[in-house]
């Protein structure tokens, strides 16, 4: 599904990603986790077109998506739920969702019914359905971030990308978060999930990669990960 191998990144003169390679198989949860500053958004901002790999292949069902422009990735199929509130503030959170379906409709999947795709946004997220003609930037942080999820499962992704979902989230809304997530996941989304949360992370993941200063520096089944002493103790701090 998404194979990345050798990815390198950065911003500038700095380089944060050296040469990272991992895969996301089809129906899969893969979690990258690694301390502040490690480059997981950074990761997600390559993969999506945000910014230019310098050097490595990101390939989507086998086709080279390395260095097309975002809006192209995302015809592709791949969508990205960005860290913070990326919504369009001034539109509505109906307008916000049809939106995120304007590049499959445009692209070569199936277009298939951007109605019935709103229904199902609103369906796991009814506070979107309350919200409906209220515009974004009126919504709460924790509104708006289920808006941009919401609007990121429009594009009905081959792969769903997500940065920090429950980031500034009250626990509650982080418990809403994660059972969507597992909800997703029971209907084959697959997804790549960086979390605040590791420990988290790891109970809905099938797999995980640990990222220190742009490299991987281990990787293993998601309950495996969670279970190593070690891992546990950099990671996740020891809870
Ligand atoms: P966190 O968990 O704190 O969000 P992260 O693993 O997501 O961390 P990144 O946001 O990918 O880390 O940042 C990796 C490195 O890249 C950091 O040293 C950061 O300062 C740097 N960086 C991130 N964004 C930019 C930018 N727009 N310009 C320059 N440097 C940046």
């Amino acid at each position: 599904m998404l194979d990345v191998s050798g990815l390198s990144a950065g911003y500038g003169q700095i380089e944060v990603l050296h040469g990272l390679t991992f895969t996301v198989p089809k129906g899969q949860v893969v979690t990258l986790i690694g301390s502040n500053g490690a480059g997981k958004t950074t990761t997600m901002r390559a993969l999506s077109g945000m910014i230019k790999p310098r050097a490595g292949s990101i390939k989507l069902n086998g086709r080279e998506i390395g260095g097309l422009e975002s809006h192209d990735v995302a015809r592709t199929g791949l969508a990205h739920s960005p860290e913070g509130r990326r919504v369009f503030p001034t539109l509505s959170v109906e307008d916000n969702l049809t939106l995120g379906a304007f590049p499959r409709l445009t692209g070569s999947r199936p277009k298939g019914d951007v109605n019935a795709d709103r229904e199902r946004a609103y369906t796991l997220f009814p506070r979107l359905r309350e919200r409906r003609t209220q515009l974004a930037g009126t919504l709460s942080g924790g509104e708006q971030q289920m808006l941009a999820m919401g609007r990121a499962l429009m594009l009905r992704p081959e792969i769903l990308l997500l940065d920090e979902p429950s980031m500034g989230l009250a626990p509650k809304l982080v418990e809403e978060v994660f059972r969507i997530i597992r909800r997703l996941k029971e209907e084959q989304v697959t997804m790549l999930l960086v979390e605040q949360f590791a420990m988290a992370a790891l109970g809905v993941a099938d797999h995980a990669y640990v990222l220190e200063n742009g490299r991987i520096r281990f990787q293993g089944p998601a309950a495996q990960l969670r279970n190593d002493p070690q891992v546990r103790a950099a990671y996740l701090g020891g809870g």
